[in-house]
């Protein structure tokens, strides 16, 4: 056969690169006070852009976890099968320790450590990060069991990726998962019907469905039910100390826009056996410590994502020649890669400032934790926001070739709006922002004092920083995006101005920050004059030799 046409002008596939080769993360990493991490971090972000990362990512994706109801006798199963693939990256993750070993690591920086090996790893695929995140989030509300959570911290940090379900304290190590959502309420979790019976053992039986919960093939799950005392919060195992199966029915699973490599069930319990955890009535407060935990990785996945989006375009775009000169070089192309960088730095350093505060309030720093309560709520908000707007974009950058499943932008593009939805939706993290702010006047102060430590620096930052002070003293609910956005501008603002790289610093200031700001209402619209060669080189990935 002759050949009917030569390829060229295609971009070398993305594989063989350091996702961790990413300046800005690795300057959080250090100023964080997890710089003894960097060779793990580096390591996991190699394996994360290895051809075999991406295959794993790809496939797990591309054959969702099925349900098996029964088995062939008609015995109910209640399990999900997934593809090895999936096992592989669950394997990795847990090897690597990015669940919940840092909460019995002592040394400072261990969380901004985990946090940094999520955020690299993320790239291989969001999925499998949900089981990750939850067991990480756990351990916070279990400790307010501390006789269970003495069974069962150790488990859950141990580094032993064990599948299957069996007796909690017979695994070698254990995920966890979160059951709150009902159909009639996930928000409102105060609307949940769920029952739970004291079993006269000490434990309890709860009996009722959940609408979400994800991960179904964990150990240990957080359900929140309704005891004698009000809305309590429960650890369930999957599989009771004797061995039998929990009275846990999967009926169905999501079929879901994206994240499709994980499994998210719809759950019946049915006199399940379960642990009170906390005092009853005090459900809420209990769980909210999971929910914090994940809220944070809400923000650090959407920074992988945005880390990812941006690479994906300025790889394609240094290769890319159309009307005589590369892609990259055309200004306008210039301009919206820039834009991209601009918004995955800054999102990425807001991710590490909160991992570093989640690490320094872990320890007992009261400011520390005070800043987060404010600053993580007005972040997540704010940043998942930008998300699907900006995968969008970074698609668009690859042209016709992005919108194909191949080119793996698609499903970057659906795991978009999640973060935003999960774990306090959008208007719920606003509101949570605008409650921090308005009663607990200390988590204000706290931010404020963040935000002065960067005054003087830049006149557009200064202008936005007063302008956040005036509007803060009209805190009514119909303003609560408005006033949380203008939040996490300024914290970012603040970082980058002290922190970052100066190009990007200038850039965001003038787009994003001041009253004179230029910025349009798509990416690609930062002024003119910007140093958009140094920004998007620090987007543009490097194959490895
Ligand atoms: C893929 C996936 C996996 C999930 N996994 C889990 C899981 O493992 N465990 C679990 O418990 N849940 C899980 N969820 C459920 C998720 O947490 C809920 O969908 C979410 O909390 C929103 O609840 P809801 O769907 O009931 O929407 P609603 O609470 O009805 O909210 C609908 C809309 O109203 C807005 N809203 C709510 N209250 C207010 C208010 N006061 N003012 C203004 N606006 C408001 C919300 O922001 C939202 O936009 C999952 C969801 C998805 C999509």
């Amino acid at each position: 056969m002759p050949s009917t046409h030569e390829v060229f002008n295609q971009p070398p596939p993305l594989t063989g690169y350091d996702v961790a080769a990413d300046p800005a993360m690795l300057d959080a990493l250090r100023r964080e006070g997890a710089g003894w991490a960097e060779d793990e971090v580096r390591e996991v972000g190699v394996l994360a852009g290895s051809a075999q990362a991406q295959e794993w990512g790809r496939q797990a994706n591309e054959h969702p976890p099925v349900l098996r109801t029964h088995d062939r006798f008609g015995h109910r199963v209640d399990e999900v099968e997934f593809h090895p693939a999936w096992h592989s990256l669950m394997t990795v993750a847990v090897r690597h320790g990015l669940h919940a070993p840092p909460w019995r690591d002592p040394r400072p920086g261990a969380h901004v450590a985990r946090a940094a090996g999520f955020y690299v790893w993320g790239a291989a695929d969001a999925g499998h990060c949900c089981p990750i995140s939850m067991t990480y989030a756990i351990v916070p509300a279990l400790r307010h069991a501390p006789e269970l959570a003495g069974r069962f911290e150790p488990l859950l940090a141990s580094r032993e990726y064990d599948f299957g379900l069996r007796p909690p304290g017979s695994k070698r190590g254990l995920l966890a998962g979160m059951s709150m959502t009902e159909k009639q309420g996930g928000s409102d979790v105060r609307a949940n019907t769920t029952r739970a019976v004291p079993a006269g053992d000490g434990g309890y039986l709860l009996t009722g469905h959940k609408w979400f919960t994800s991960a179904p093939m964990g150990d240990v799950f957080l359900v929140l039910a309704q005891a004698p005392g009000g809305l309590s919060c429960f650890l369930l195992p999957r599989v009771r100390p004797d061995g039998s199966r929990n009275g846990m029915r999967l009926q169905r699973l999501k079929d879901k826009l994206g994240n499709r490599s994980n499994a998210s069930a719809e759950v019946e319990y049915d006199e399940a056996a379960a642990w009170l955890v906390g005092e009853e009535g005090r459900g809420v407060r209990t769980i909210i410590e999971m929910v914090n935990m994940t809220r944070l990785d809400c923000v650090l996945g959407t920074a992988t994502g945005l880390r990812a989006g941006v690479t994906h375009a300025a790889h394609h775009s240094a290769h890319r020649t159309a009307f005589g000169r590369k892609l990259a070089d055309q200004p306008l192309m210039a301009n919206v890669l820039a834009d991209l960088a601009i918004e995955s730095e800054a999102t990425t350093m807001a991710a590490f400032r909160l991992a570093g505060a989640t690490d320094r309030a872990a320890r007992g720093d009261e400011q520390e934790a005070a800043f987060r309560r404010l600053a993580l709520a007005a972040t997540k908000y704010w940043v998942c926001k930008r998300a699907p707007a900006h995968a969008a974009e970074a698609l668009e950058c690859l042209g016709g070739n992005g919108y194909v499943e191949e080119s793996g932008m698609p499903r970057l593009y659906r795991e978009a709006p999640l973060a935003s939805i999960w774990e306090g939706s959008g208007n719920v993290a606003a509101l949570d922002a605008l409650r921090a702010l308005t009663r607990q006047p200390e988590t204000a102060e706290a931010f404020f004092a963040e935000l002065d430590q960067a005054a003087g620096a830049d006149r557009r930052l200064d202008q936005a920083i007063a302008r956040l002070r005036k509007d803060v003293s009209d805190p009514a609910e119909e303003r609560a995006r408005y006033l949380a956005e203008a939040m996490a501008l300024a914290l970012q603002g603040a970082l980058l101005v002290r922190h970052g790289h100066p190009a990007v610093a200038d850039a965001f200031a003038a787009s994003r920050l001041g009253d004179e700001a230029t910025w349009g209402h798509a990416y690609g619209t930062l002024p003119s004059g910007t140093d958009t060669a140094a920004i998007v080189s620090r987007a543009t990935p490097e194959i490895l030799p």
